[in-house]
Order: C-alpha cells, then structure tokens, then sequence
C-alpha cells in the first residue's frame, strides 16, 4: 500500500479508475460506489503501488465535491481523476496526532488571503505530491475548540514551504515533516468555511477510517498461506479460517459505510469500528504467518511476512489510533 509510482497512478488515472464516482462534468467516471470499492479492493488485494494518489482520490476529491468552490472543483478534480494532481494530508503536528483540535499551526488574515506558520509532520508523500491539505487554525482559540479551525489547500512548492523525509525502520522515506515558514495562501484555497474545518476534517476521517485498505493490508500474506505452498497443521488451518471469515464479515461492515457516506448519513461511530477491529485483524493475521510459517518461511512467504511486520505497528496508529476510535465508538453508542 505504501508503494509509490506516479506512473501507475496515471496509468489509473488515463483507465478512468480515479474519481470514479465524481460526476462526468469534473473528469469522473459517473460510476457506482460500489464499481470504485471492486477497484480499490483488487488494487489493494493485489499489493499494487497507489500510495501516490491515494489522498487525492479517496479524500481530497470527495470533500472538495462536498464543500469546495465550483472554481476549486473544476480547477481540481479533473486533474486528481487523471492521476496528475497528489495531495498530502496535513493533520498531525508533534504534540497534535490524536488531539486534532489541538493544532498549532497559525493562518493569520492577508491582504490576498492567509499567511501560515509552523510545522506539520507524519505527513505521508509530502515530498512527492503536489499540495497539502492542512488543518490550520484561522481564529484564536476560545471556548469550543472545535471551532477556529479551517482547511487549506497549500502548494508544496510555495515559498516558505519546506519538506523534509523521514526514514522509518523499513528502510523506507514515506514519512516527511512539513516546514511553513510564512507560507503565503490565496484566500480561494480555503476548503469550505472559514473557522469551520472541523466538520470538513469529520468527513474526511470517515473516508480514511471505513475502505477496505484497512483490513487488507496483509491480504497478499493471507492469500500465500492459503496457496497450498505452506504446510499447514490443524491449528493453522483454524487461525486462517477465523481470519478469512472475519475478513468477509469486515467486508459487508465496510461495504455499509461506503453506502452511508454515499447517502449523507452519519458515518463516524461505523467507520471508527471498522478501522479498529479491521487493524487488529491486519495484526493477527501476521501472527497467524508467523505461526504458521514461523522461522522457516522461505520464498514469498518469508518476503511478505518479513515486510509486513515491519509495517505492523503502524496499523493502528495511522489514521487515528485505535484508543481514540474506541473513545469515538463509546460515545456513539452514548455508554
Ligand atoms: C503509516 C502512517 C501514516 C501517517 N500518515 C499521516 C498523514 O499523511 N498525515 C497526517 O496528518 N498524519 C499521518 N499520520 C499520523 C497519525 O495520524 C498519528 O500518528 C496518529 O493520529 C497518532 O498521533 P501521535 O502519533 O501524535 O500519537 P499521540 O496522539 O501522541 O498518542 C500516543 C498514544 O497515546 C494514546 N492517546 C492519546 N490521547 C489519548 C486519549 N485521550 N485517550 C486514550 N489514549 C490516548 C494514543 O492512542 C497513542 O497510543 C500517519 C501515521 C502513520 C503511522
């Protein structure tokens, strides 16, 4: 999932298997949620490289369609659905990842519109998109934190915009800390209303927290263990029943929150669980190929598995941790 390869995105993108669901007159494909989840899943079952469009197609676009300006719209979408146009998402902030209303990166009012500093981080390809989508605060803080805060969308190579990788233990440089040191923004890159971000922030997280991607990051290691190449004893023929079975009904979960998102109904609580229980699934099913395959894997079993537990930890962090999901779960069930 972490792959990046603009080309394959393009490639995507020219097949009209981006903003597949975005009506024509933005550059969609005018098809069904339904047809864009089959996509995603094979994508992703696949381990096919799609981190370089990812934000842009399953966030960015969405949202824009939803509170974006008609100008925004046109001047974005078509060129997300063909592939051309990366987003970073710029939500977390060192001492702001799970406390999101806590930023502390500043948009201070301009003539021609906003002038922002400090320092965003955790922010996923931001050395290789095109803009950020940063959650700024536009107000000073006072009573409900929740308000105040506005979305941005910020070139990348602006000036005053500086990017630098961070390496994490897979070798890899995914990650990157965002530097704004006096970046100036055109007033018409604000997403939505000003001092209302929060509620765009909300979609968003219920389009990040509810696909398929999170529970099908290890799928290629479920798929190799049950290829007949490994040998299996009863115990390990049980744990990938279990976890196939729990795959599918994540599925049908899944598959009811695209329909509600679709629909405009609330989505928090139901997405919330989706990436909890999908996320630790993802866990389990490593420990299932570490069991079953344990010391002696070889071949490709050995590779997905080496890859996949050094991706582990991440599962249930990125999108929000799964401490705060049950914190979000609790309340919806109002417990
Ligand atoms: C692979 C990956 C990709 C990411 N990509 C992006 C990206 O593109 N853009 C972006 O903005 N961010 C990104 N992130 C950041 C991610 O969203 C944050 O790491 C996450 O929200 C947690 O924030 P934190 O790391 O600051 O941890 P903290 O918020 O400091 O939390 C540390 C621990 O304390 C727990 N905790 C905190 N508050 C509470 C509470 N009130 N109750 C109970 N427990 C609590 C947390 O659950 C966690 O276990 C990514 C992270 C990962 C791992």
């Amino acid at each position: 999932m972490q792959g990046h390869s603009a080309e394959f995105s393009r490639r995507l993108g020219d097949r009209g298997w981006l903003g597949m669901t975005w009506p024509r007159r933005y550059g969609g494909a005018g098809r069904s949620p339904r047809e864009r989840f089959t996509v995603v899943e094979e994508l992703l079952a696949a381990g096919a490289p799609i981190a370089a469009h990812w934000i842009a197609d399953r966030q960015t676009g969405p949202l824009l369609l939803r509170v974006g300006t008609e100008r925004q719209k046109r001047a974005f979408l078509p060129e997300i659905a063909r592939g051309r146009l990366f987003v970073a998402a710029g939500l977390s902030e060192a001492d702001s990842g799970s406390d999101l209303a806590s930023v502390r990166t500043r948009a201070t009012p301009t003539a021609t519109g906003w002038r922002v500093s400090r320092r965003k981080v955790w922010t996923s390809h931001a050395h290789r998109s095109h803009y950020l989508l940063a959650l700024v605060r536009t107000a000073p803080r006072e009573g409900d934190r929740h308000t105040g805060l506005s979305q941005l969308l910020i070139r990348l190579d602006a000036p005053g915009v500086h990017v630098r990788p961070i390496e994490v233990m897979t070798g890899e440089a995914h990650f990157t800390e965002v530097t704004l040191d006096d970046v100036d923004v055109p007033a018409d890159m604000v997403v939505g209303t000003v001092g209302d971000g929060w509620r765009g922030v909300l979609a968003e997280l219920a389009f990040e927290r509810s696909g398929p991607e999170r529970y099908l990051s290890t799928f290629p290691l479920l798929a190799e263990l049950t290829s007949g190449q490994v040998g299996q004893d009863t115990a390990a023929l049980v744990d990938i029943g279990s976890a196939t079975a729990r795959l599918w009904a994540l599925r049908m979960l899944s598959l009811r929150v695209q329909d509600l998102l679709e629909w405009g109904k609330p989505t928090d609580t139901a997405a919330a669980l989706v990436k909890d229980v999908g996320t630790r699934l993802e866990g389990e099913i490593v420990d299932i190929a570490r069991r079953a395959g344990g010391p002696a894997a070889s071949g490709a079993l050995a590779g997905l598995l080496r890859d996949a537990q050094l991706a582990a930890p991440s599962f249930t962090l990125r999108g929000g941790t799964n401490e705060i999901l049950r914190g979000l779960v609790a309340r919806g069930l109002e417990v």
